[in-house]
């Protein structure tokens, strides 16, 4: 084999592959425009009436309209794009794109005469089984789209162009449920939620007054039992309370320590992951949990540190086969109660947050602490393979 090619063929496999990105963001431009320009408003609606939240079409009649005015353009869309693409450059390989829109084209067509409609993998009908994957788009990730909001959620195979606008998650109309919801950073949550259409729910175990038109409810340590009925209609549900005893290393301060921050979350997490019972909930709701950037770095506290890394361990085995998505909130030091001598600013953080889960970051980290942005990924990357081969 001659290896001085390696370096040639190297490039020629990368503009192929540009080329196919290029494509599916020219779908994705075409969706948009589907939402937001009044000429292709009406084939794409069609496309939204023609299905039910179990993915069934509506009838087969609405579906060849719908194959016929939204799916046949977007895919001559696509197929004229490449060419375009490809004709102007002069790079030859860039011809991937079109062979790649024909693809989608072909079976677009059949689809509109009724024909190969199983090609239509994205609508596949019965129950959703996967989670929404990050990267690449399933039917669970599309599903919301249809019936979660239909101004997010835009992307057809890749989620770069979400990812870019912020529309990976809408939180518009949904019920978000916040434990540590007196503290500073649960404060500013709350407002940074409720600035994007979120219905909140403050749980505190504090007699603080909240906002007119917060939700409050009283809970306790060790009766989180009682949570269960109001969580059963929650969407978000965000792990957000802790202590923090400092430099105590008593027998009493230890058991405070694990009871609050890693046991009675745990046991939150637990009860809000058996409310996932219906299929739309696998695409609904979520876990956030606050296990903060001691996971990987001193947090001058060791038995802060000790319990939240218990907590960080234990999210990331039980992740493994969770029924919906966990994000972990991987903070830095921020001004609050807990530490009076944070840098960041509660709302600064609270903001940051928001927008990497919508973002559909799953590990959402803001700190000031370059290293944990190294170091944290690392970690959950090789305890999460440790985990996977050593436990079922
Ligand atoms: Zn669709
Ligand atoms: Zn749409």
């Amino acid at each position: 084999m001659d290896f001085s090619l390696l370096p040639q063929i190297a490039i020629q496999c990368l503009l192929g592959a540009s080329a196919i990105v290029f494509t599916e963001l020219v779908r994705d431009a075409y969706h948009i425009a589907g939402h937001y320009w009044q000429p292709l408003k009406r084939g794409h609606n069609l496309h939204h009436k023609a299905y039910r939240p179990d993915l069934t079409i509506t009838s087969l009649e609405m579906y060849q309209k719908a194959q016929l005015n939204n799916d046949v353009p977007e895919a001559i869309a696509m197929l004229g794009a490449a060419a375009i693409l490809a004709a102007c450059t002069q790079l030859p390989v860039l011809w991937i794109g079109c062979l790649y829109s024909l693809v989608f084209l072909i079976p677009a067509v059949a689809r509109s005469q009724g024909l190969l409609l199983q090609t239509d993998v994205t609508h596949k009908p019965g129950d959703l089984i996967e989670l929404p994957k990050p990267w690449i788009v399933n039917r669970t990730y599309h599903w919301r789209h249809h019936f979660d909001d239909q101004n997010a959620y835009y992307c057809g195979h890749f989620t770069i162009v979400d990812k870019l606008l912020g529309t990976s998650l809408a939180l518009k109309g949904k019920t978000v449920a916040i434990t540590g919801a007196s503290g500073a950073l649960g404060q500013a949550l709350i407002a940074e939620l409720s600035k994007h259409g979120a219905k909140v729910v403050a749980l505190t175990t504090s007699d603080r007054a909240f906002a007119e038109g917060i939700e409050v409810l009283h809970w306790q340590i060790g009766a989180e039992e009682e949570l269960r009925s109001r969580l059963q209609k929650v969407d978000i549900f965000i792990l957000n309370h802790g202590v923090n005893v400092y430099g105590d290393r008593t027998p009493a301060a230890i058991q405070t320590s694990y009871e609050v921050n890693t046991f009675s979350t745990w046991r939150l997490a637990e009860l809000f992951l058996e409310t996932v019972t219906e299929s739309s909930h696998k695409a609904l709701k979520e876990l956030w949990i606050n296990t903060s950037e001691a996971e990987v770095n001193p947090a001058l506290s060791p038995l802060y540190e000790l319990s939240k890394r218990a907590l960080g361990d234990l999210i990331t085995l039980r992740r493994l086969d969770a029924p919906c998505i966990i994000r972990k909130l991987v903070l830095g030091p921020f001004k609050s109660q807990l530490n009076p001598y944070g840098v960041m600013s509660a709302s600064g953080v609270a903001w940051a947050i928001v927008a990497l889960a919508k973002r559909d970051f799953r590990d959402i980290i803001v700190t000031i602490n370059p290293i944990t942005y190294i170091l944290f990924p690392i970690k959950e990357f090789f305890q999460s393979l440790y985990f996977r081969l050593f436990s079922k």
